[in-house]
């Protein structure tokens, strides 16, 4: 027997918004790797309609093409009617859930990982204690802790070289991607787990490199857990260091950069001079990316799309890779762990000459 998934309101009015014009198409990064309509906001809204009218049976490939869409709000941008894709897309997933539909298996294993071990890896990590009570606690997050461990090294160069006192928490997953696939119970149990840790550490701010944490502690913590936090990206305290002199770069780079806005830290936080003015501190010269700000490019590995999407991310990242490559750039610099983490992987097959590094890292070696 079919089961019955009925929209709120408000989703369908943004499903039936869209007028099927197609500007989507330029904008997404899943439907420029997978070239067909289903992977594309257009075919994702069209099927999500047409579930809530009784006409599609909701099965694995329209979970697929709902899941794999990782909410980067490129189509936002071009959508000359204003459809909110990704939160509605979001909410279809939600109403799925609800309705008993279970998400792909590597969605339902995510989150089974994060609900038992606070984080993505399916094993128990060591993290080394929270000095409580101190001013400033850096939360890593989860992929900078297990994968990208430089950042952290670097986000704690730069505020020992600032003579600053600090904390630090690894990890755990703050319930971010579970939050935007449409997760909501999953991701609000992820963030009371970590709510608890912050509350104990007390700190006055808290910054972390990641951008799916800065947005989630600041956007989503009050109404999950109750729990209000001061949260700055990474990118945006240093530029706050450098600009009050706190912060003292003792030399500069000169080497020419391709600079990738993630899609968290720009399109949905409006951080994009930031990491620019650090860039541009540091003595790099910016070599922009055709898509760049706004219109910036998907790495593919946000919302987890590595652990879910494996291929599609892959081959999201290299795509990335190959636009920073048409730049001429010595390196491509991002501000964000699951950025760096997918064009490290990436340039492994497509540019080894292309270094990849993170803007805290780039700081990191100049203090
Ligand atoms: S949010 Fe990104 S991945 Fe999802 S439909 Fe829009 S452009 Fe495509
Ligand atoms: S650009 Fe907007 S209105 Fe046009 S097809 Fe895409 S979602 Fe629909």
């Amino acid at each position: 027997m079919r089961k019955a998934v009925s929209l709120p309101e408000e989703v369908l009015s943004e499903l039936y918004r869209c007028f099927r014009c197609g500007l989507c198409r330029s904008a997404c990064p899943t439907f420029a790797v997978k070239g067909s309509e289903g992977w594309n906001a257009r075919g994702r809204l069209m099927m999500a309609r047409y579930m809530a009218e009784g006409l599609l049976e909701p099965d694995e490939a329209f979970s697929d093409r709902l899941f794999s869409c990782n909410s980067c709000g490129a189509c936002e941008v071009v959508c000359p009617a204003g459809v909110k894709v990704a939160d509605a897309l979001r909410a279809v997933r939600e109403a799925l859930l609800g309705a008993g539909i279970s998400p792909p298996g590597k969605v339902a294993e995510l989150a089974k990982a994060i609900l038992e071990h606070g984080n993505p890896w399916s094993k128990e990590v060591a993290r080394r204690p929270t000095d409580e009570k101190k001013p400033i606690l850096v939360f890593t997050g989860c992929v900078a802790s297990e994968l990208e461990p430089g950042i952290v090294k670097a986000v704690e160069k730069v505020l020992e070289a600032s003579g600053l006192s600090y904390s630090v928490l690894e990890g755990p997953c703050c319930g971010f991607p579970l939050f935007k696939m449409g997760l909501r119970e999953e991701a609000r149990r992820a963030a009371e787990a970590l709510a608890g840790e912050l509350k104990a550490a007390g700190p006055k701010l808290v910054i972390t490199p990641c951008p799916g944490c800065t947005e989630m502690l600041e956007r989503y913590f009050p109404a999950l857990t109750g729990l209000k936090v001061q949260v700055e990206h990474a990118t945006v305290f240093f530029r706050r260091l450098l600009r009050e002199g706190r912060l003292v770069l003792k030399r500069k780079v000169e080497l020419k950069a391709a600079y990738h806005d993630p899609c968290v830290l720009a399109r949905s936080l409006g951080i994009y001079e930031a990491p620019r003015e650090l860039l541009w501190q540091s003595g790099l010269v910016l070599a922009e990316m055709e898509a760049n700000r706004q219109m910036t490019g998907c790495c593919g590995y946000g919302q987890l799309g590595f652990l879910t999407y494996p291929d599609l991310a892959e081959a999201m990242a290299k795509r990335r890779v190959e636009e920073a490559l048409r730049t001429g750039a010595d390196v491509l610099v991002t501000a964000c762990p699951s950025c760096l983490h997918a064009f490290s992987e990436a340039v492994k097959e497509v540019a080894r000459s292309l270094a990849v590094s993170d803007i805290t890292e780039v700081l990191a070696e100049l203090v």
